[in-house]
């Protein structure tokens, strides 16, 4: 069974967005075991999206193409691949009842030109869109598969989760069933890892364990192929165990358990609750932290003190501390994060002040010197760090060393 994934989008070309769609789905259809074989991006453009499909079609079973859906006269896939297989499209009442409903339901009226997406190709099937208004389709033509699917990833992902991807198991018959378990490491880097665990890394072929790291984070995705889900797991499980063993003391979660998951469970569990005070990283750590649903359960507030005055001002940070110490110190850090518990009663408070460069570097201080504490109810403790790369990625270390300190 080969994939082929085709993006639909001037916009693509044009580099104005990059194709997640594609990474998304090459994702979700490797674990049902299925290959990728190629991506392509095309215009907004009938007579080249005819050529990709042509090409698609001699080589791939099945061709999803992301995007082109809407109800504007840009928009062109429903009807491209129409012209291509040499089939018609026709208006589904039934749709269009769903479509004049979802418009009712945001009390507007439905405009002529949005009937294009109720069109249904011929001996095609509509996959429903709960997020938007341009259904997908799916249709078998020639013993190709063809799925459509929206451009925005809101509507798309769902999709692909919730219709796709179990229409691709009965077309893939179901022979196997493929588990991973991801573990997420932190404070290790990919080198020192596979270097760690190399003898199980390379002894390894059901499950087979794949390292990725990215901005500071490790993770090894272990993947098995069995009859069954609880097969899989079966062979799954021993494997994590040996790399359990061996990488404990990095391993703060597993599967899609993010660091500021992580966190929220743990204060969760606890019952306990955050505020943070942040310098360098501008409010990026409360961004990631209120990324997460519910976390107002224990997350109260975050200051983005950012000039000195702010320090002393909103927390509290004694001026003398700013003139001897610096901003940049970890007397600083521990002030601020001390004011943050005191001002804010939470349980724990988070702090965090550094040197994101470019420029602001002084011969003792160079760009990457960040200073984390944490203030909890057995005191304060605090943390240098000395990160590396440009200003955003200093940033984005700084926010998950705060995190990773908070779950160790
Ligand atoms: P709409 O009804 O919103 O017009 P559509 O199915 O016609 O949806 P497009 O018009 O092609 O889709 O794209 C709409 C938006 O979806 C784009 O502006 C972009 O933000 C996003 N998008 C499209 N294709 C991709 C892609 N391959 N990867 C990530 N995002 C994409
Ligand atoms: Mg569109």
């Amino acid at each position: 069974m080969r994939a082929e994934i085709i993006g639909v989008g001037t916009e693509l070309l044009l580099g104005q967005i990059a194709n997640t769609n594609a990474q998304f789905i090459s994702d979700k259809l490797a674990l049902e075991g299925v290959n990728v074989y190629f991506h392509q991006a095309v215009g907004d453009n009938r007579e080249r999206i005819g050529e990709v499909l042509k090409i698609a079609h001699a080589r791939s079973d099945v061709i999803v193409l992301t995007g082109g859906l809407g109800p504007t006269d840009d928009d062109l896939t429903r009807e491209s691949l129409a012209e291509f297989l040499g089939i018609s499209l026709q208006l589904d009442n039934e749709a269009l009842k769903n479509l004049e409903s979802f418009f009712a339901s945001f009390g507007r009226v439905m405009t002529e030109n949005n009937k294009k997406q109720v069109m249904l190709l011929e001996g095609g099937r509509f996959l429903e869109n709960k997020r938007g208004t341009a259904p997908g389709q799916y249709i078998e033509y020639d013993n190709r598969h063809y799925f459509l699917l929206p451009g925005p990833p809101t509507e798309l992902r769902p999709m692909v989760n919730e219709q796709m991807i179990p229409l691709i198991r009965t077309i893939v018959g179901r022979q196997m069933t493929i588990r991973s378990r991801v573990l997420r490491l932190f404070g290790i880097g990919e080198s020192a890892m596979e270097t760690e665990v190399a003898d199980i890394l390379n002894s390894q072929t059901n499950p087979t364990v794949a390292p990725l790291a990215s901005e500071g984070e490790v993770t090894l995705r272990i993947t098995a192929r069995a009859d069954s889900e609880e097969a899989a797991y079966a062979l799954i499980a021993p494997v994590e165990k040996q790399l359990r063993q061996r990488l404990d003391k990095y391993i703060y979660g597993i599967d899609d358990e993010i660091l500021p998951v992580a966190v929220g469970k743990r204060l969760k569990q606890t019952g306990q609750t955050l505020a943070a005070a942040e310098s360098c990283t501008g409010g990026l750590l409360a961004a990631m932290i209120t990324d997460v649903p519910g976390s107002s359960d224990y997350f109260k507030q975050s200051w983005v003190t950012y000039h000195n005055s702010a320090k002393t001002e909103q927390l509290g940070v004694p001026s003398h501390v700013l003139e001897t110490d610096g901003a940049v110190s970890e007397a600083c850090a521990r002030a601020m994060a001390e004011g943050a518990r005191n001002r804010s009663g939470c349980d724990w408070a988070i702090s965090v002040t550094g040197i994101a460069g470019p420029g602001g570097a002084t011969e003792t201080k160079p760009v990457g010197l960040v200073y984390i504490a944490v203030a909890g109810p057995d005191g304060t403790t605090a943390k240098e760090f000395r990160l590396r790369g440009d200003r955003q990625q200093i940033r984005l270390r700084a926010v998950k060393n705060a995190l990773y300190s908070l779950v160790k």
